[in-house]
C-alpha cells in the first residue's frame, strides 16, 4: 500500500526536502544491496542527520504501521538493506561524522554512516587504527559493519566487529533512544551491546557507535606461498593454526580467482598454481621473524611451489589490493554467480575443500574460492550461466549442499555476511525451535509492532508456531518473522 500524502509530507517535515527521495528512479537506486537477486524498492527513502530525526521517523512509522528498513552503504551480501514490503528506508549516509577521538581511552565514537576506512585514516597519524577490515572497508559503513557483525582478513587475530564495539546508541523500533555500553569495557548487567551487534536493523537503528582503537603494530611481514593443489594449501593452513601461530591474516585464493585477479588487477600472484596463501604476521619484530621462519618451513614441507616475502610497503599493498578487490574481478569469470559464506571449524578445512570440489564436479559447475582460510570462513563462488536452462537450479542445489556439508562438520550458516533475507530460511538448519522462539521474543521487546526490517534474520515458518507471528496485524501477512 503506497504511503499517503499526509505521511509523505510529515516525513519531509522531519528530514527536509533534501533529505527525501521519492521519485521512481531515485528509489530504484535503493532496491537492492550487493546481493542483487533480491529486489524491493522502498516507497520512499529518508536521509536523516540527527538521532532526534531518526527517533521522530520511527515514531511516525510506528503510529502509521509502516515498515522501516535501515541502510548504510548498501554493500551487504544478504538481501538486508532492501525493502521487500516497501515502506520507508532510512539511509544513514548523511550521519557520517567522527563525534569523538579519545586516544587516552583508545576509543572513538562515530556516527553510523562513517565509512570504515575513514576512521583508520583519521587515527593513523596518531599511531592508532580500527581493526575490523571487511574487504569492502573503502565503502561500507561502521553502522553496517556493526549491524552485520562484519569480519575481514585481519579479524583472525584481532576478532570480528563485536569484539571492537564498546557502546552503541540505538533508536528502538518503539522509538526510544537507548545508550548501551561505553568506553569502560567492564559493564554490569546484561551485555546489550553484544546483543545489538549483528541485529541487522531488526531491533532498531544504530545512531552512534563507540569502538575500540588499536595501536599500530611495531612491524608487519606479508608472505605469499603458492601450492600445486588446494589440498596442500589447506593442510598448511591447518598446520599453522594447529602449531599455535595466529597470523594477523591467513587468506586462500584458488587458481581460478588468481587468474582473474592477474588479468584485472595484476597483483603479482603466480599464475598456474592450484592455490595461493596470503599470510600476514604483525607484532614485535623478533616474534614475527621467529614465526615466519616456522611458517616457511611448514609451507616447504607441504610442497610449496614458491614462498615470497613482500620486500616493501609497495609490494605488500599490491598483494592486498589483489585480495581486497577480488570481488571486482568476479565479472571476468561469469556474469552470474552465487556466493556462499558458511563456516567450518578450521581443523576441518582440508575436508571441506575436498567436499567443495566434489560438489562442483557432481553439479558440473565451476566453484571458485577466495576466503578467510584461517577462520574456516569459506566464500565459494558458484559460477553459472543463467542463459543455460537448468544451470541456475544446479547452482542453487550445489549451494544448498555446501551449506549442509558445513553444518554437518559443526559449522555455521554464515561467517560474516549475516542472514538477511537470503539465509532467514536456513536458520532452522542451525537453531532449534526454542532458540528461534526466544530470538523472536527478544526482537519483539525492542520492536513491539514488527516494523523493523521485515522479513530479515528470522524465518517465516508456519511450523515455528505462535512465537513467529507478527504482532502488528495491519502489516502484511508474513511480516518480519
Ligand atoms: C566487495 C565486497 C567485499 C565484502 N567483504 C566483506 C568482508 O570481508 N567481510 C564482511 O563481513 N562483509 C563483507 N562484505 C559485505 C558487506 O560489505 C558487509 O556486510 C558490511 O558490513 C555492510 O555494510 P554497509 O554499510 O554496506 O551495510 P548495508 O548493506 O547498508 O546494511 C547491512 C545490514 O545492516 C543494516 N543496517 C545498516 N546500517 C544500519 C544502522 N545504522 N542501524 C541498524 N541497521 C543498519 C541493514 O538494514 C542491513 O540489514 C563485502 C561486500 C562487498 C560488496
Amino acid at each position: 500500500m503506497p504511503l499517503s500524502a499526509a505521511v509523505l509530507s510529515e516525513l519531509e517535515r522531519i528530514v527536509g526536502p533534501r533529505g527525501l527521495v521519492a521519485t521512481p528512479e531515485g528509489r530504484m537506486t535503493y532496491e537492492c544491496d550487493m546481493h542483487t537477486f533480491y529486489k524491493g524498492a522502498p516507497d520512499v527513502v529518508v536521509l536523516p542527520e540527527t538521532t532526534e530525526q531518526v527517533a521522530e521517523l520511527v515514531r511516525l512509522c510506528r503510529r502509521e504501521h509502516v515498515a522501516l528498513v535501515p541502510r548504510g552503504s548498501g554493500t551487504g551480501l544478504i538481501g538486508g538493506a532492501m525493502a521487500p514490503l516497501g515502506g520507508v528506508m532510512v539511509s544513514l549516509t548523511r550521519m557520517n561524522r567522527i563525534l569523538e577521538l579519545d586516544f587516552e581511552n583508545r576509543s572513538a565514537t562515530v556516527q553510523p554512516g562513517l565509512i570504515n576506512l575513514w576512521l583508520s585514516q583519521a587515527t593513523r597519524e596518531h599511531g592508532y587504527y580500527f581493526a575490523p577490515d571487511p574487504s569492502s572497508q573503502m565503502v561500507s559503513s561502521i553502522g553496517g559493519n556493526a549491524s552485520t557483525n562484519a569480519g575481514g582478513p585481519h579479524c583472525l587475530k584481532y576478532g570480528i566487529t563485536v569484539n571492537h564495539v564498546l557502546g552503541l546508541e540505538l533508536v528502538t523500533g518503539a522509538g526510544e533512544v537507548l545508550r548501551v555500553g561505553g568506553k569502560v569495557q567492564d559493564q554490569p548487567g546484561y551485555d546489550l551491546t553484544g546483543a545489538l551487534v549483528g541485529s541487522e536493523g531488526t531491533l532498531g537503528l544504530l545512531t552512534a557507535v563507540t569502538v575500540r582503537l588499536l595501536h599500530e603494530p611495531e612491524g608487519v611481514k606479508t608472505l605469499l606461498a603458492s601450492f600445486s593443489t588446494i589440498d596442500n594449501a589447506s593442510e598448511t593452513v591447518s598446520a599453522i593454526v594447529g602449531a599455535g601461530i595466529i597470523p594477523a591474516a591467513l587468506e586462500m585464493i584458488d587458481e581460478v580467482v588468481v587468474r582473474a585477479i592477474e588479468e584485472g588487477i595484476g597483483a603479482g600472484y603466480p599464475k598456474g598454481a592450484g592455490a595461493v596463501l596470503l599470510i600476514e604476521l604483525d607484532g614485535p619484530m623478533a616474534e614475527i621473524d621467529e614465526q615466519s621462519a616456522r611458517i616457511v618451513e611448514m609451507c616447504r614441507s607441504r610442497a610449496a611451489l614458491e614462498i615470497r616475502v613482500a620486500k616493501d610497503e609497495t609490494e605488500r599493498t599490491l598483494l592486498w589490493k589483489g585480495r581486497k578487490e577480488a570481488a571486482g574481478v568476479f565479472g571476468r569469470l561469469s556474469a552470474t554467480w552465487l556466493l556462499q559464506d558458511a563456516v567450518v571449524p578450521r581443523s576441518r578445512l582440508p575436508q571441506i575443500m575436498r567436499e567443495v570440489q566434489a560438489i562442483a564436479a557432481r553439479h558440473r559447475l565451476v566453484i571458485a574460492n577466495v576466503f578467510h582460510a584461517g577462520d574456516g570462513n569459506l566464500h565459494p563462488l558458484i559460477l553459472y550461466n543463467d542463459l543455460v536452462p537448468g544451470e541456475l537450479e544446479r547452482a542453487k542445489a550445489a549451494n544448498d549442499e555446501l551449506l549442509r556439508a558445513c553444518l554437518a562438520m559443526g559449522g555455521s550458516v554464515t561467517g560474516e555476511h549475516g542472514v538477511g533475507l537470503d539465509k532467514a530460511s536456513s536458520m532452522p538448519f542451525q537453531f532449534g525451535e526454542a532458540d528461534l522462539a526466544f530470538m523472536a521474543r527478544f526482537r519483539r521487546v525492542l520492536d513491539p509492532d514488527g516494523i523493523m526490517n521485515p522479513g530479515k534474520l528470522l524465518p517465516s515458518h508456519p511450523a515455528c508456531g505462535e512465537a513467529f507471528k507478527p504482532a502488528a496485524p495491519r502489516l502484511p501477512a508474513g511480516t518480519w518473522i
